[in-house]
């Protein structure tokens, strides 16, 4: 089987982060984030969005997600997102359990973008006592469906958000992926957009394992240290999921490896485009390629070997490139398209 388009995390580490483990790999170390390699990969991040914000490091997605929104809720509250969002679909009630019951509720909006009326209506649908209480918008950046919220589309919802009393959360497990496209300083897509709490994606930035949780707003992490260790997410040896943090920052290697995966994402959309009965069902803005085929073009990809995923409705499929994806790679998957269709035509 080929993984290569199945998702970003299947491929491995990136050199930089790799290099940075094993730097840190010498000696004995404080443990449970009282070391040097902590201390300079929050002080990256802090540099990187130019802000005082404070930062955690957890294992993965889900957790960052889910602990931040905890903090941001009690749980008779709500917490409107996308109806796409991996908050929704694919954290297993994770948000919900970590919060005591925060509700989540669904908006719409084209290509995977929250629309801000919609947001609007859910927000003011109802404010009686029966209703759990809207209180953090979230959205995600690069989006579920491979588009890119620019910084006038963010302040958008959290104008919506700041009319309404909501905080605002953004998923940013591609937020790399976001940045390499726009061309943008990461601030001017969160903090001065309005972002209060990001999740930082690093694992499908090129990590093994490790995202952040930065809040813009310092007095949302207050006790956010105990949420994690609670959460069973306070890693003792930290300086293994800091230490990648630094070798990804410095010297921008995580804008590199962003904008590698976005431009192979780009030239696999322009060959499959030239496919009869292939369509893009959404821009590509970052790493993944959403197309619509017959099922019978993508069974015959599968059989040849390639894996990747059945997204929405029966022609509806998800390609996402990674930091590793090649050129060699694209044209291999490209030239067995092109060859499938031929032979279904
Ligand atoms: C991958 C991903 C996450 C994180 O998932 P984990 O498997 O928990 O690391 C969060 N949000 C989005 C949009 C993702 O694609």
């Amino acid at each position: 089987m080929r993984y290569d388009y199945a998702s970003d995390n299947t491929s491995g580490v990136c050199p930089e982060a790799w290099a940075a483990m094993e730097a840190a790999n010498r000696g004995r170390v404080p443990s449970y984030g009282d070391d040097a390699w902590t201390t300079r990969a929050a002080d990256m991040i802090r540099a990187t969005f130019e802000t005082d914000c404070e930062v955690f490091f957890v294992f993965n997605g889900t957790a960052a997600n889910s602990l931040s929104l905890a903090s941001l809720c009690q749980s008779y509250h709500s917490v409107i997102c996308h109806d796409q969002a991996h908050v929704e679909r694919d954290e297993c009630g994770a948000p919900e359990f970590f919060s005591n019951g925060t509700k989540i509720l669904l908006a719409g909006g084209p290509q995977g973008k929250l629309d801000p009326a919609e947001v609007e209506s859910v927000v003011t649908r109802r404010s009686d006592i029966h209703f759990p209480k809207p209180r953090v918008i979230t959205l995600t950046q690069a989006t579920e469906l491979g588009t890119v919220y620019t910084p006038a589309e963010v302040h958008a919802l959290s104008d919506v958000a700041r009319r309404h009393g909501l905080a605002v959360h953004m998923d940013g497990a591609r937020f790399a992926n976001a940045v390499a496209s726009l061309g943008l300083p990461p601030k001017a897509l969160t903090w001065q957009a309005g972002v209060d709490v990001l999740s930082l994606g690093g694992t499908k930035n090129g990590m093994a394992v490790g995202d952040a949780v930065v809040f813009f707003r310092r007095e949302f992490a207050r006790e956010f240290d105990y949420r994690c260790k609670q959460a069973g997410q306070l890693c003792s040896k930290m300086r293994f999921l800091a230490a990648p943090w630094v070798g990804l920052l410095e010297g921008g290697a995580w804008l590199r490896h962003a904008a590698q995966a976005n431009a192979m994402a780009r030239r696999l959309a322009a060959r499959l485009e030239r496919i009869h009965d292939v369509q893009l069902i959404a821009p590509v803005e970052a790493n993944g390629v959403f197309v619509e085929m017959p099922k019978s073009l993508a069974d015959a990809l599968m059989a040849r070997g390639w894996k990747f995923y059945n997204f929405i409705g029966e022609r509806g499929y998800r390609l996402m490139c990674s930091w590793e994806t090649t050129d060699a790679v694209v044209d291999e998957f490209a030239a067995e398209a092109e060859a499938c269709a031929r032979a279904l035509a």
